[in-house]
């Protein structure tokens, strides 16, 4: 544990021993909080850590806290503002992952509204490494993923991440690196902690929002550069769980993993090596985010002021 690293927890940056919670509160009890799970990158040439997509991150987070009726008493200014003080507080010179976390406070049973707190914890994670990245073998998880009639994906609380424990463990247990969900429908959905494409005729394909995903925001990302910069036709509908096998390249992405390739499902191979498309837009991401691409600065929010 890094006994230096400093936290935000209700208004106040302490030392991370202290940032201790109720073991009573409905979040300790239920996983009644809702989060986002925020990068920030270093640019080297610019001594400057920027923050990815901050406005969406804090949009979600909002929404989120609207759907599992949650007491809501941040502005978004208020959201940002502790972001970056805890973040400038640690002072960190290399890429970082946020964690920020509205939870249920109190003594409430599940069904409480509030009283609500906060928490915001960043730690050193550095960006995967193209050249270094393996690609995943990946199998269709036997678990169903959640969907929007009983416990929705695109509410980002913490007791959502039982249905993706289940399925990463069951996983492993497999021996595989991790898992692709089908939805109700039996059509594909997503990864534990992920969104998925696929790569048929050098066209790139995802299933739609409505597929029991997250409202995934590098998902989105992926989406607008890829048709943008790559000039690359992308779909959203509805994949079938051959189609994977059948495909020409795939991966996973999320905030914490970028692109993760996967080179095979159910131990049937998609490619020996990580595809050139995947590697492009591995590559673009990288640019983007770490500030390299002028048109997508709006996109960045500069952590430390000169
Ligand atoms: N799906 C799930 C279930 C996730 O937990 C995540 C990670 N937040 C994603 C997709 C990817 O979302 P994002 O690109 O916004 O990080």
């Amino acid at each position: 544990m890094n006994n230096k690293r400093l936290i935000w927890l209700n208004d106040k940056i302490v030392p991370l021993a202290e940032a201790t919670i109720n073991v009573l509160a409905p979040t300790s009890q239920f996983g009644a909080n809702v989060f986002e799970g925020i990068r920030c990158y270093w640019n080297e040439e610019d001594k400057q850590l920027y923050a990815f997509k901050l406005d969406e991150h804090f949009k979600r987070l909002k929404n989120s806290m609207k759907m599992f009726r949650m007491e809501d008493k941040y502005t978004v200014e208020e959201l940002k503002k502790g972001f970056i003080d805890v973040v400038t507080a640690n002072n960190y010179r290399e890429d970082i992952a946020v964690r920020q976390t509205v939870f249920i406070d109190g003594f409430g049973s599940w069904m409480a509204k509030g009283p609500i707190n906060m928490f915001i914890a960043p730690i050193a994670k550095s960006r995967n490494d193209i050249e270094k990245v393996k690609g995943l073998k990946c199998c269709i998880s036997s678990w169903e993923r959640i969907s929007d009639r009983n416990l929705s994906p695109k509410v980002k609380v913490g007791a959502n991440y039982i249905n993706s424990r289940m399925a990463q463990m069951e996983a492993l247990e497999n021996g595989y690196d991790s898992a692709i969900f089908l939805n109700s429908q039996g059509k594909l959905s997503e990864g534990p902690g992920s969104c998925l494409f696929v790569v048929r005729d050098n066209k790139l394909i995802t299933p739609p929002v409505t597929a029991s995903i997250l409202e995934s925001i590098t998902r989105d990302t992926i989406i607008e550069l890829v048709k943008k910069e790559l000039k690359i036709e992308v779909i959203e509908r509805d994949i079938d769980r051959t189609e994977l096998y059948v495909c020409d390249e795939a991966f996973l992405c999320g905030s914490a993993m970028e692109i993760a390739p996967i080179l095979s499902v159910d131990g049937i191979v998609i490619c020996d090596n990580v595809g050139e498309l995947t590697k492009a837009v591995h590559q673009l991401y990288l640019d983007v985010v770490t500030g390299k691409v002028e048109a997508y600065t709006k996109w960045l929010t500069q952590i430390y002021k000169e």
